[in-house]
């Protein structure tokens, strides 16, 4: 209505270059100009270095850092900006201009200018001041312009001389009003240098510039802010906004929030004003590679490039953007958390084979934890995935690999650009990117906004085809990656009222009533400048003020810094509030910026601001600023909390879970209370009937006993909550308990052949007992393999052959026992029962045990049974529990040779006279110990303390006592992510309780010894 267009130095190129295209004739492309990104430019660079032109060693390129390459196209764009002629500017550099030490340096340097003006000009692209030069000649001619009543400049302190071109050819041609910043005080000199040399010449016979001061009448007042990190800083100044809302009646677009760079408030930005309900609008961008979406995209592009290594694959296949392709009909619900289990345990590591084995597979028995204890309790450790689950794995993983092999090793950048889009529609659904997946229609603008940045990177890319060159897939990801890397997008993407949070630079030709001035820091506000490392600020000077082109010294920054903060002062109407942090977020002491020493109240202990915000909620609750109104959601109900005050309704009336606080804040209450017994929430559950009835009627298992004297609560989240640990194992090792299971069925599988063969009676060379635990041992792999996939090869070599030679160790030692002893082996895996009246007539009347033995072996006379266990120990060593099986037995280490000792195997007359444990060990020699426990020891001078000691557990198991018992054992326990043992009250009241003190001195019994 107003017909007023505002128009940035850029949108200005565009509108005139849009009206030459516009008046062109149909396909007529003269003189149109791509304007590309940076990234173009800084390939364009490394392109010209690869192809060593002569004139270019002074800069020795082909040993420049890939992070260098950016600081030299920002050189090289300088000198665009100031038009610098190169060859004008070599010839002064031949004739002694600059300094004569430098001139190898400088001449590659203007040489390689030159080298990239040209390509630009052959390629028909160019920067944005390229395009503004470009539409300079069109402004006499344009009608656009020529429709103008009057233009108007407004918010620029300095312009490059490309930009002071365009400007000087508009106020030419039309009537012009330039707004200027200037002011008597010293800061404005660096706006005003600027305005003597370039703008004053322009002025000549047209009526003075009026330059009215820009500061109101009556100074605004400052307040001046210090808190402890970004977060704290951003939250005071909502507080603020949020009292002149309420109290003094601005508008939210009445103010203005402004920082040096945005860079350190990005992360909390967001949170912090939508906790205060602040609308806001920002020219802050986030880096578009943290979002998940463009994670997943990068991951995609790199799969070929890690030959499909299990990392990447899982997480673009687990991603919630991966778009499967299979109907929903398929049958089977999706589970990724078992996808990862399935491949780790299926030792798929990379490579198109070894995912094939995924199609191959049965269900799955998978290990929960490598880190297990080395004989896990009965039922523990171990859970399936069904076929269903990894049938659909394996199709996911087939459709991906096929389509990432599908795409081409090299090709031209738009080749292999479109490639990645078209494998990025079929897989993934990117709102914004790809096309979304049927109703998934609802896609937020920040996902959106994040598609979008993504889809800019992959045009940029494109760009890069008019370089001509033919790239491989390595190098166009690597492109890929960088571009990812460097692209940002808005924080905020929708356009709307509210504050305008700005850097300093967008801030420059705005005024706000109040103003909030954040990060006032040194060497944040000023920055800290560095010179040009490629042209140095005496090089500079001389281009400037001996050859005349309008490039700016690097360390003139300073003198801007003070610019840009003066402008600042001038854009608060009203009211000016100044903030800086007195320590970074880890509580490291930083400096105020000398700009604030004027502000800063002088006090006897050193100058303060006039609001210092404590970091303590506690404490900021007393401040006028944290009164209740002023309060988020979250802080007042962790002040009402510290208060002593219920917050459950103003939780509820919020819909943030007042139940679940009322419950956490009860158990609370009750955990941290030290002087009080266990409780419910130390896993004390009292008799649980129903559990006891079920234990009773099937037996209870030596191994949970023995699980229960080591930890009750461990015994508790394994046997009673039924816990799945799901740690997974990133070694790449065989586990010991898939080795210990290795041995057991390799022996198994060998003793029984060979007692069909008529072994031990029959002697055996010991080529052919090698030739069977080999076949055995082969057997046995080949069959853990088939459902479990190997791991790494030679990991796998190793561990079979371990498995071959404890075998070996353990026959041989055998063949000598048996001779001795006059056993011979009879069954094996063989279920055996027995019960514990003999314990405990009274209370174990009719209660079982019950257990499976890995061998019995029987001698004829005089006639007896024994059993025998075998152990694995993948430390080598042998542990002292273990050489006297009482003992350990009566202080509940060891409870299977005693309750083995009360069973009778399936089939067997009698019950066992001893029972041995045989310890397969991986070290040099001996290979095989063993232990012997005599069935006779219950009714033995020990038989009372073994009594006890199983009365004192299976007693535990029954009342429901399940309280921690830390010990070593706590570091490879499965459920310590469950467990409160570093809690100290949780800690006091275990130790402190009998039935735990009770387990605690069954460790400490002597043990007579007949
Ligand atoms: S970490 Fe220790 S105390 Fe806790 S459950 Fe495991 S073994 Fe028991």
């Amino acid at each position: 209505m107003l017909d007023v267009q505002f128009l940035t130095f850029h949108q200005l190129a565009l509108q005139l270059d849009d009206e030459r295209q516009a008046s062109q004739d149909a396909g007529e492309t003269a003189g149109s100009l791509e304007v590309v990104s940076d990234l173009f430019f800084e390939r364009l660079l490394s392109g010209i270095a690869r192809r060593k032109l002569p004139g270019l060693h002074g800069l020795d390129l082909s040993n420049l850092p890939p992070g260098a390459w950016p600081a030299l196209w920002t050189t090289m764009r300088d000198l665009r900006d100031a038009t610098v002629d190169p060859s004008g500017v070599l010839r002064a550099v031949a004739e002694g201009l600059f300094d004569p030490h430098e001139t190898p340096n400088l001449q590659a340097l203007f040489t390689l200018h030159a080298a990239v003006l040209e390509a630009g000009r052959a390629l028909h692209v160019g920067s944005a001041d390229d395009l503004a030069a470009a539409v300079i000649p069109l402004v006499p001619s344009s009608p656009w312009l020529s429709r103008l009543a009057h233009v108007c400049y407004y918010g620029f302190y300095d312009v490059t001389q490309v930009q002071l071109s365009l400007f000087e050819a508009v106020v030419k041609r039309r009537p012009a009003t330039l707004y200027f910043p200037l002011g008597d005080d010293p800061a404005f000199d660096f706006a005003r240098r600027f305005f003597e040399r370039h703008i004053e010449p322009l002025r000549g016979t047209e009526p003075t510039v009026a330059a009215p001061d820009a500061r109101p009448e009556t100074p605004p007042q400052i307040r001046i802010m210090d808190a402890v990190g970004p977060d704290d800083e951003l939250t005071v100044a909502c507080k603020e906004i949020l009292t002149l809302v309420e109290t003094h009646g601005y508008r939210f677009d009445d103010i203005g929030m402004v920082a040096r760079t945005l860079e350190p408030y990005r992360a909390a930005l967001r949170r912090t004003l939508d906790q205060h309900r602040i609308p806001f609008t920002t020219t802050a961008g986030s880096p578009v590679i943290r979002e998940p979406a463009a994670k997943v995209a990068a991951q995609l592009a790199s799969l070929p490039l890690t030959q499909f290594y299990r990392a990447p694959m899982l997480d673009v296949l687990t991603s919630a953007l991966y778009r499967s392709g299979l109907p929903e009909s398929d049958g089977c619900e999706p589970r990724p958390d078992l996808w990862r289990l399935a491949v780790r345990e299926m030792g798929i590591t990379r490579g198109e084979a070894e995912w094939q084995r995924l199609s191959s597979a049965g269900s799955l028995q998978v290990w929960a934890s490598a880190d297990a204890a080395e004989e896990p309790a009965e039922g523990t450790g171990q859970f399936r995935i069904d076929a269903a689950q990894l049938r659909l794995l394996a199709k996911l993983v087939a459709r991906l690999i096929d389509d990432c092999r599908a795409l081409p090793e090299q090709g031209s950048a738009v080749e292999l650009t479109d490639a990645f889009a078209a494998l990025a529609e079929r897989h993934l659904a990117i709102p914004g990117l790809t096309s979304d997946m049927p109703g998934a229609g609802g896609a937020t603008e920040q996902a959106a906004a994040c598609g979008a940045a993504i889809g800019e990177v992959l045009a940029q890319l494109r760009q890069l085809d008019r370089l001509g060159e033919t790239m491989r897939w390595d190098e166009w990801t690597a492109l890929f990656m960088d571009a990812m890397e460097r692209a940002t997008m808005p924080v905020e993407p929708v356009e709307h009222a509210g504050i305008q949070v700005l850097d300093a630079m967008a801030a420059r030709g705005l005024t706000f009533r109040a103003l909030f001035v954040l990060g006032l820091n040194e060497k944040v506000f000023p920055r800290y400048v560095r010179e040009d490392a490629f042209l140095r600020d005496r090089n500079r000077r001389l281009l400037d003020e001996t050859l005349g082109y309008k490039i700016d010294e690097k360390l003139a920054g300073y003198d801007e810094e003070r610019l840009l903060f003066a402008l600042l002062q001038q854009a608060a109407r009203q009211r000016l509030y100044l903030s800086y942090q007195r320590a970074d977020a880890n509580g490291r002491a930083l400096a105020p910026s000398a700009y604030l020493d004027p502000f800063l109240r002088q006090e006897p202990l050193g100058r303060t601001a006039d609001v210092s915000v404590p970091r303590r909620l506690s404490d900021r609750l007393e401040l006028p600023l944290f009164t209740p109104p002023l309060l988020t959601r979250e802080e007042l109900a962790v002040g009402l909390i510290l208060q002593g005050r219920d917050p459950v309704a103003l939780l509820n009336s919020v819909g943030r879970g007042g139940a679940l606080f009322a419950h956490g804040y009860a158990a609370l209450h009750v955990i941290e209370n030290e002087g009080r017994g266990l409780g419910e929430h130390d896993g004390v559950t009292g008799p649980l009937d129903r559990r006891w009835a079920a234990l009773a009627s099937r037996g209870l298992a030596p191994t949970s006993l023995e699980q229960y004297a080591r930890c009750p609560f461990q015994y508790f989240s394994a046997q009673v909550l039924r816990l799945e640990p799901v740690r997974s194992d990133t070694s790449g090792d065989v586990s010991p308990l898939v080795l210990g299971e290795l041995c057991h069925d390799t022996l198994h599988q060998c003793y029984r052949r060979l007692v069909e063969t008529g072994w031990p009676q029959k002697e055996c060379t010991r080529d052919a007992l090698h030739a069977e635990i080999e076949a055995a041992a082969g057997a046995v792999c080949a069959d853990y393999a088939k459902d479990h996939g190997t791991g790494y090869a030679l990991v796998w070599q190793l561990a079979r052959e371990t498995v071959v030679v404890l075998a070996e160790a353990m026959l041989e030692s055998d063949s000598e026992e048996f001779r001795a002893s006059g056993f011979r082996p009879v069954q094996f895996e063989v279920e055996a029962e027995g019960s514990l009246d003999a314990v405990d007539p009274v209370a174990f009347k009719g209660l079982k045990v019950r257990g499976r033995l890995d061998r019995v072996d029987r001698r004829a006379q005089p006639p007896a049974l024994r059993v025998i266990d075998y152990k694995y120990r993948h430390s080598g060593g042998e542990r002292s529990a273990d050489r006297d099986l009482l003992a350990s037995a009566v202080r509940g280490f060891r409870l299977q040779p005693p309750l083995y000792a009360l069973m009778t195997p399936e089939g067997a007359p009698a019950k066992p006279e001893s029972v041995e444990l045989a310890f397969l060990m991986r070290k040099p020699s001996p290979q095989v110990e063993r232990a012997r426990f005599e069935s006779s020891a219950w009714n033995g001078p020990a038989g009372g303390l073994l009594k006890k000691t199983v009365q004192t557990i299976v007693g535990g198991i029954r009342e429901g006592h399940y309280a921690i018992l830390p010990d070593s054992y706590c570091e490879h326990c499965e459920f310590s992510a469950a467990c409160r043992r570093f809690h100290g009250p949780t800690w006091w009241r275990a130790y402190s309780s009998p039935p735990t003190r009770l387990l605690r001195q069954l460790r400490k019994l002597k043990v007579p010894h007949e």
